[in-house]
């Protein structure tokens, strides 16, 4: 029989699981406690559950657990980019950012990406399988107990397409944000996606009070559709209704995500149709020069069409930060340290054979 996976389980099933094995609901709590409070190694640290039941429990249960393959420092400002080993042998990329407001954890959401961005690394073996509750909480955790460090914020930004994996993000972002676990402000907490219309839409009726982060990438249908697939699929005008619903249900001001790319979107007049489309909503805009992916042929702006880029914005009352790159001297961009770890496995089985 397949072991049930015991850390996707929210609070209200864990309890019932338990009292179906013939212990106390309350047991339940406990366990939960050890596991997404106390961030527990496994059932035997379990001091205050009976030595018998710790037995059936491991008899029944996975307790995910993630194994660090690899991490990366950055001297610059303390960035930590993770390489995590799943169970099944898959790995992912996690990373921590230290900021003056507290620590960051970046995600990710899936084993690869089917979205098909053309500027980003994380898309290129296509998708292996979402993620479960438990991979994306543990990544979390995991960087707790790597680190002895508190955090604070979490953004859904790694590998992967969030809304793509709707139910186990939405189960995790219940649980992540539970007060019996580390109980992270739901407000600290940040789900970006390329826009999945029905996916934003069924978010906003959660009632959650997290942030959107739209990756938006360009001001019009024509010059989205050459950078991003999905574009072709769900028009600006679909997408945009749906973020107003989002955050007439919410009230969270929206992000978007604009990634620079010399001469693909960064012209002066591309930053004044950007600013009619925004033009009214309560949002911010993330400028992010684009990392460079040695598999894609996209170049970064010019510090100066950047900052241009920037000013049109600003003249016209738009909110626009340009992102502070973190990490810069470990730069494995969106998806690189993972790719990089893959390509050298494949290598390594080529010359074994
Ligand atoms: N799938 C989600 C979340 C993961 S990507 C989304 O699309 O939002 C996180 C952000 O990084 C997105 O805005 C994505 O477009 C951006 N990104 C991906 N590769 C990049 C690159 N090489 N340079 C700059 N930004 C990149």
């Amino acid at each position: 029989m397949e072991q049930r996976d015991i850390k996707s389980m929210e609070l209200a099933e864990l309890k019932e699981v338990v009292a179906g094995m013939g212990e106390k609901p309350f047991r339940g709590t406990q366990m939960y406690e050890w596991m997404h409070k106390k961030l527990c190694d496994g059932f035997d640290d379990m001091t205050n559950i009976s030595g018998s039941f710790r037995q059936k429990c491991k008899e029944e249960f996975y307790f995910c657990h993630l194994e660090t393959v690899d991490k990366l420092e950055s001297v610059l400002d303390g960035t930590v980019k993770y390489l995590f080993e799943l169970q099944d042998g898959n790995v992912i990329e996690s990373v921590l950012m230290r900021y003056h407001h507290g620590n960051s954890v970046c995600i990710s959401s899936q084993v690869g990406c089917r979205m098909g961005c053309r500027f980003c690394a994380s898309t290129l073996g296509g998708l292996a399988r979402n993620l479960t509750a438990s991979e994306m909480l543990e990544q979390v955790y995991q960087i707790e107990r790597l680190s002895g460090e508190r955090v604070s914020n979490v953004v859904v930004m790694g590998t992967g397409e969030p809304l793509d994996n709707y139910d186990n993000l939405t189960r995790f972002i219940r649980m992540l944000t539970d007060e019996n676990g580390v109980n992270i402000s739901q407000r600290n907490v940040t789900v970006s996606t390329c826009g999945l219309v029905e996916g934003i839409r069924k978010l906003a009726q959660e009632k959650f009070s997290i942030n959107l982060a739209l990756s938006l990438h360009a001001p019009n249908d024509a010059d989205r559709q050459k950078l991003m697939p999905i574009a072709v699929k769900y028009s600006l005008r679909e997408i945009m209704k749906a973020l107003d619903e989002y955050y007439r249900v919410t009230g969270r001001r929206l992000t978007f995500e604009y990634s620079l790319v010399a001469g693909v979107n960064d012209s002066p007049a591309q930053a004044k149709e950007l600013a009619a489309l925004v033009k009214g909503k309560n949002c911010l805009i993330n400028l992010i020069p684009v990392n460079e992916v040695k598999e894609r042929e996209f170049k970064r702006s010019a510090q100066e069409s950047i900052q241009n880029f920037k000013n049109i914005l600003e003249k016209n009352r738009i909110n626009v930060t340009i992102r502070r790159e973190m990490g810069s001297d470990i730069n494995a961009a969106c998806g690189q340290l993972r790719k990089s770890y893959t390509d050298r496995k494949k290598e390594q089985e080529v010359s074994r054979t």
